[in-house]
């Protein structure tokens, strides 16, 4: 998708802002993607989900041909290769006794594709579907676009490689916007089919899936649609063959059912911890744990950090309505990090109270018995109230007066924390309360 969205940037500027704030969009697998399509009355092959090889081998249905694919939350699967040597994440075969042995190849693998992290994804379950005989793959995606709202791209080379199609040849791609009240129109529909390349009969019947497309994109809530490829058989059916669908987190509370199909094996536990309790968290590679209220604030803390020479261990935006309790669960998840060395609390106090903060900050401290370094900065609404908070519970907790301020802090702390280390002598400093006045004493 990467340079499909490069594509999309040029012709739709709130694309981009939408993309830069940090949320996290439920994806599905393909096998949930497709249940929904059928159930919004769009074609797609009979498929099963398995999810060891007992499963694969107990498969009865017999189907002229089969096709095997790895579920994981990327695309790009067909061209992918897997940890063990196995070639492409998208198999077929006529040979029923073939599709446990092409399973076991994916099972308990990790699969690598241009859209998985380089040691790929681990694979759980395998989809074994109803083959169909391709003529032609085309490429449709719906997209949620603050303009006008929805956004309709399509092309008649749809396939594996979409992403060079929309760099090299971008005049084979189409986008649409579409008017959410009116929807796609009938005219609109057989539009994007025509321009899609379908004849005859099979023109209507594209314009009538497009249709039902739209129509459970609004329904889900969609942010994503994409169906690629969208395809021709050769017995005159317009199917879609893969699907993705990424979802507005905004409308949890009303697609409860969708969002409980969320699989979350695949998420780093602290990230999805952090989810439940309504924090947004990221993991990253340094051993400054950073607490934060709001995204903005975030990423310049996170930049400081580094212009002092240190490196944030994650990205932990608390957001605006934050409570007493999810500040101590934000300290738990910071702490479950063995990397963490020092924590950095940057709280611009607008809609926040900082006393909220404040005392979440004493809880967290005690009830965990923290005893890495922990610099705090404050500033807004009470914060007078929160600092006499913080002076007033007996506890080593570093003030700042700014952002310069409390990340030199931080990253001094560090520093000491490495010296305490190759001294040996950390545990005894810690209990004796030493370190953090010495941290103090340096900064
Ligand atoms: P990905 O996009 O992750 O590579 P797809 O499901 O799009 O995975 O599969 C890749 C390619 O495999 C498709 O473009 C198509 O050519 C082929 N393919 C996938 N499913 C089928 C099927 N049911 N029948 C025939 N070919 C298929
Ligand atoms: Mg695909």
């Amino acid at each position: 998708m990467a340079a499909l969205f490069k594509h999309l940037m040029k012709t739709s500027s709130s694309i981009h802002k939408v993309a830069s704030v940090q949320v996290r969009y439920l994806n599905l697998l393909e096998y949930q993607s497709k249940a929904l399509l059928d159930s919004g009355g769009v074609a797609i092959q009979k498929f099963r989900v398995v999810e060891n090889l007992q499963e694969a081998k107990t498969l009865t249905q017999k189907v002229d041909e089969y096709v095997i694919k790895a579920q994981v939350l990327a695309g790009g699967r067909g061209l992918g290769h897997f940890d063990n040597g196995f070639k492409s994440g998208v198999h077929l075969t006529k040979d029923s006794s073939k599709v446990s042995e092409i399973a076991s190849n994916m099972l308990g693998h990790r699969l690598i594709t241009k859209q998985t992290p380089k040691e790929g994804i681990l694979v759980k379950k395998v989809m074994v579907a109803e083959s169909v005989n391709i003529m032609r793959e085309t490429y449709l995606c719906i997209l949620m676009d603050r303009r006008f709202p929805g956004f309709i791209i399509a092309s008649c080379a749809g396939g594996t490689d979409i992403e060079t199609v929309a760099e090299k040849t971008p005049h084979l791609i189409k986008t649409l916007p579409v008017d959410i009240v009116k929807g796609v129109t009938d005219e609109m529909a057989q539009e994007l089919s025509e321009f899609l390349e379908f004849k005859g009969k099979l023109k209507s019947k594209a314009a009538e899936q497009i249709k039902r497309l739209w129509k459970l994109f609004v329904k889900v809530d969609a942010l994503q649609m994409e169906i690629n490829p969208f395809v021709e058989t050769d017995k005159g059916e317009i199917i879609s063959v893969d699907a993705k669908l990424m979802f507005d987190d905004n409308a949890q509370f009303r697609q409860a059912d969708i969002f409980n199909m969320e699989d979350f094996s695949e998420s780093d536990p602290k990230e999805v911890e952090a989810a439940r309790a309504k924090l947004n968290y990221v993991a990253l590679s340094g051993n400054i744990g950073c607490l934060v209220n709001g995204a903005g604030l975030a990423m310049a803390t996170m930049d400081i950090i580094k212009l002092h020479g240190g490196e944030p261990a994650n990205f932990l935006d608390v957001g605006g309505g934050v409570q007493e309790e999810q500040v101590l669960k934000a300290f738990q998840i910071l702490v479950s990090d063995k990397n963490v060395k020092a924590i950095l609390v940057n709280v611009f106090g607008g809609i926040v109270n900082c006393a909220i903060i404040a005392n979440g900050i004493v809880n967290a401290s005690r009830n965990l018995n923290l005893n890495i370094p922990l610099v705090v900065r404050l500033e807004g609404t009470n914060v007078h109230e929160a600092k006499r908070i913080l002076a007033e519970s007996g506890l080593q907790i570093q003030p700042a007066s700014d952002l310069d301020d409390a990340a030199i802090k931080a990253v001094s702390c560090l520093n000491f924390e490495t010296i305490v280390q190759q001294n040996k002598h950390m545990r005894d400093i810690k209990t004796s309360g030493e370190f953090n006045r010495n941290c103090v004493s340096r900064s």
